[in-house]
């Protein structure tokens, strides 16, 4: 059965790479009938907050990625990594290194000395008990291959191959007793059975490392199986540079809260982040579990792209239920009174022009806001004279209307232009400035019908003349 987890480190934001890992992993899952983790990787003390794990679960909430179980914290994990390290001390696969800073540091200058490439050669990998002092600090360091080679058959990387003389002895218990993180993550993923690691390809290095512990561990007491890989590759901006803020590096909570986007747009497109179904651009959810395999993912990285988010977007905002939409812009128009009813019956006529719930609210603003209308520059500018005047003749004729609904509203306004002699934007121009404010809002017999027939009336008259 498979098992996948995503394993951010709570050192800042959900970010949308993050995000996108998750979405792999959560969608491989689903994919396979398996199961998908979450594990806080909180095991460096100074850099990990509250905070953060809490922006880590309401992201990966409001994308609908939390796990599938109760998160692991790997804090909590210590004493089961300082066993798991014993195990291989015990073995004789790791061992105890009493190799302090400053012949450390010496090691490192005589190689940098010598231009060849610094690896630990512990003298005491070899040492016998009765060689090691009683009462200083040591390390434990795993005993790493020294010849031969390493190959991953990574599911999205292909095959790679490392020599094994590149692998140095590296620590898995420091001497206060903590495991790194190189031991941590080997631990954890076993125990929680994870059968397929799909992260960053930035992590490559390391799963070779980690191969060294699960070997090791897998000789002593069996059931430690290689998982399996899938680095995938990290995204870039659209100018092919590394992902920084201007790029969009930024947390999920900024797509939501402040560029107002919709979680399943958001999903769309970090599916699409260097995985695809033919020319598929609309990937439902259930689409893309029919049709996931990590083996599909590219292995370039992939270019973050604004324009077609905003885009895609825009599609998740036409065909998104009314009722919901009004519940997510009223809370961004918080200066003015707004009724959700009437937001909710705007909204068919508002999202057809909206990319983002941001553009929605700013259109629905109009329907809002009391009387007397502060007008938009270039409204205001519409209202000649002249204009003025037919607006006190538009006010008269629709006083009288009887059928206050969009078709009758047509039908009276077009007969009226008609008989001036003018062209129905002539009329329309100056009444959607009366009524809006604005120079561009929904269709103006909607307006009118959205406004209702007093309110409506009443900002006509306001600026007739
Ligand atoms: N905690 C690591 C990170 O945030 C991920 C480790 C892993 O996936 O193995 O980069």
């Amino acid at each position: 059965k498979v098992v996948t987890r995503f394993a951010p480190s709570p050192t800042g934001y959900l970010h949308i790479g993050g995000a996108r890992t998750a979405l792999f992993n959560w969608l491989y899952a689903r994919a396979n009938g398996g199961t998908y983790l979450l594990r806080i990787e909180d095991t460096d003390r100074a850099r990990s907050t509250d905070a953060a794990i809490d922006a880590i679960f309401d992201g990966l909430r409001w994308l609908g990625l939390d796990g599938d179980e109760a998160a692991t914290f790997q804090f909590e994990r210590s004493p089961r990594h300082a066993e798991v390290a014993n195990k291989l001390l015990e073995a004789g696969h790791a061992y105890r290194c009493y190799l302090t800073q400053a012949e450390l540091t010496a090691m490192r200058e005589a190689a940098q000395a010598e231009k060849r490439p610094f690896r630990i050669q512990s003298p005491w990998r070899d040492a016998t008990p009765d060689q090691f002092p009683t009462d200083l600090p040591y390390v434990i360091r795993i005993k790493a291959p020294t010849s031969g080679e390493t190959v991953i058959d990574d599911l999205v990387q292909g095959s790679i191959t490392v020599q094994n003389t590149e692998l140095d002895d590296f620590i898995i218990l420091r001497s206060d007793g903590t495991p790194t993180y190189m031991l941590a993550v080997v631990v954890d993923d076993h125990d929680m059975g994870v059968t397929h690691v799909i992260r960053g390809d930035d992590h490559i290095n390391n799963a070779f490392r980690q191969l060294v512990i699960i070997r090791a561990m897998n000789a002593i007491e069996g059931g430690w199986p290689d998982p399996a890989y899938g680095h995938i590759p990290l995204i870039h901006g659209a100018d092919g540079a590394k992902l920084s803020k201007r790029h969009g590096a930024l947390g999920v909570d900024a797509y939501r809260d402040e560029m107002g986007l919709l979680p399943e747009a958001v999903l769309n497109y970090l599916m699409r982040l260097g995985w695809g179904h033919g020319d598929e651009e609309i990937i439902s959810i259930a689409q893309a579990i029919e049709w996931f395999d990590v083996k599909d993912v590219n292995k370039g990285a992939s270019r973050f792209d604004f324009a077609k988010l905003s885009n895609l977007n825009g599609h998740y905002i036409r065909e998104s239920d009314d009722a919901r939409l009004a519940a997510l812009v009223a809370p961004r128009i918080t200066d003015l009174n707004v009724d959700s009813d009437l937001l909710t019956r705007a909204m068919p006529f508002l999202k057809v022009r909206a990319k983002d719930l941001n553009e929605l609210a700013a259109g629905a603003r109009f329907l809002f806001v009391q009387r007397p209308l502060v007008l938009e520059e270039k409204a205001a500018a519409l209202l000649s004279d002249e204009a003025r005047e037919l607006l006190y003749r538009v006010c008269e004729t629709l006083s009288k209307e009887t059928d206050w609904t969009s078709e009758a509203l047509e039908a009276t306004l077009k007969s009226m232009a008609g008989e001036l002699g003018l062209g129905l934007g002539k009329l329309a121009q100056p009444l959607r400035a009366a009524l809006t404010g604005q120079t561009t809002s929904p269709g103006i017999f909607d307006v009118l019908v959205l406004l209702g027939r007093e309110e409506s009336l009443a900002r006509i008259s306001a600026q007739a003349k």
